[in-house]
């Protein structure tokens, strides 16, 4: 390196650390991480990509606004209650501080009265027990596919399971139950066919290799026109030997009126089921998980088997569960009871302000929907502010990020999922992806 090279004038990397920004930055991300950004940034000018007087700049605007986590928190306005892209149920503010306490170490394990080891999930699982009394025993799993895993494996491995063929889902992503089912060890037997299943058809394929019967509810879609079906109740009078496993999926623990045709696990129970099984993370408002309610002996069985181990949850889960459940109820029930007259007058407020800011908007009638997590197609009327579709991008990049509903050519901006507090921060985001800042 001659005397006037360039290259020279690169600020060094002490100097570089030592600048008010980029020190702040280690606290934030690690030292490490900063330090990448440092010697990657002086690299770049060593091979003349930017000019040395750019680096200090260069380096402070990559750390500026970097935290260790990439996620960033989305303003729901599509009005899907559980919305699978925006990673299911948003947990309540209960679970949340739940979240943030078992973090650190926590008694999970441990009975501090008498300094012993102790049960592990034994308050989540008193939780689940309380929100559902007619259930004599529960489990918690790592999701609703983990749940079934354990079941079928636990009562049908290496014998057979028993199953409608209008039952045969696939969850999305390319996850078929009767492949998760089958790599647990039991083997499938389709009964009836995809529109219509009768006793008879259970009654004839039970038999000495039965380990169970499943019933699966199909939360994603509908079979409508001529249809029938066997009830669990049908099927535990008729077969009261085998255990008839309840697959719900939503995680409704009582019946909804608000949603009439949706499965709950308090009548599956009472009807017969031994074992219902349901997701964490849709109707029931929680974290990610799978919850197995059922007779006492039967889950008993599920705990003890090994599977059991390589599912089990973490303290997270296991304290936002119980938090969901003891708190207050979470947003998904709250937004599912969402009164349309409420949400009008809310939308009406913002369409007035973004009209005497100069945005022509439109408010018109929207049904919400429960979502991936159940009662597929089921409207749940509110209403919309109606916006120009290219506005749905600015708004989804921009901060706080929206994500609204494109239909019919327009942006959709419903309130259902937003909490009021927020109506303030939505209202600033659509002016400014409206381009009116
Ligand atoms: C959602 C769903 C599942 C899968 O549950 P995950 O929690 O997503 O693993 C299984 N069965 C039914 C009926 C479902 O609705």
């Amino acid at each position: 390196m001659s005397q006037d090279d360039p290259r020279r004038a690169i600020p060094r990397t002490d100097d570089l650390l030592a600048r008010p920004a980029v020190h702040e930055a280690a606290a934030r991300l690690g030292a490490d991480a900063v330090r990448w950004v440092v010697t990657t940034t002086q690299e770049r000018a060593r091979r003349g990509d930017i000019g040395p007087e750019a680096v200090a700049e260069v380096v402070e605007s990559e750390l500026a606004g970097r935290t260790a986590l990439s996620l960033r928190p989305v303003l729901n306005a599509t009005g899907i209650l559980v919305h699978t892209n925006l990673g299911r149920a948003p947990l309540s503010a209960a679970a949340r501080d739940a979240v943030h306490t078992a973090g650190g170490y926590v008694d999970v394990e441990l009975d501090l009265s008498t300094g012993r080891r102790s049960g592990r999930g034994e308050a989540a699982r008193a939780a689940l027990l309380a929100a559902c009394p007619d259930a004599e025993d529960a489990l918690v799993v790592n999701n609703g596919a983990a749940a079934l895993l354990l079941a079928t494996a636990a009562l049908a491995a290496g014998r057979e399971a028993v199953i409608s063929r209008g039952e045969l889902i696939e969850i999305g992503a390319g996850f078929r139950l009767p492949e998760l089912i089958e790599s647990g060890g039991a083997r499938l037997v389709e009964v009836g066919s995809t529109n219509r299943t009768h006793l008879v058809d259970y009654v004839d394929a039970v038999g000495e290799h039965t380990g169970c019967v499943l019933k699966v509810h199909p939360s994603n879609y509908r079979v409508e026109g001529f249809t029938a079906a066997v009830s669990v109740s049908e099927l535990h009078q008729a077969l009261p030997q085998t255990p008839v496993v309840a697959d719900l999926g939503s995680g409704l623990l009582h019946p909804e009126p608000a949603l009439p045709d949706e499965p709950d696990v308090s009548s599956a129970l009472r009807a017969g089921a031994a074992l219902v099984l349901v997701s964490g993370d849709k109707l029931l408002g929680g974290p990610q998980a799978g919850v197995l309610f059922g007779r006492a002996d039967v889950v008993s069985r599920l705990r003890s088997h090994p599977l059991a181990r390589a599912l089990r949850v973490d303290k997270l889960t296991l304290a936002a569960i119980e938090a969901t459940l003891v708190g207050p109820p979470p947003p998904v029930r709250r937004w599912l009871a969402a009164d349309p007259d409420a949400l009008r007058t809310r939308t009406e407020r913002l369409a007035t302000r973004l009209r005497d800011g100069g945005i022509d908007v439109e408010v018109v009638a929207h049904d919400g929907r429960v979502g991936g997590g159940g009662a597929p197609g089921f409207p749940l009327p509110g209403w919309a502010l109606r916006v120009p579709v290219e506005v749905a991008a600015a708004l989804r990049t921009g901060e706080p990020a929206v994500l609204a509903r494109l239909h019919d050519g327009a942006c959709l901006i419903d309130l259902r999922c937003v909490e009021e507090a927020d109506d303030e921060r939505l209202l600033t985001a659509v002016v400014v992806a409206s381009g009116r800042p």
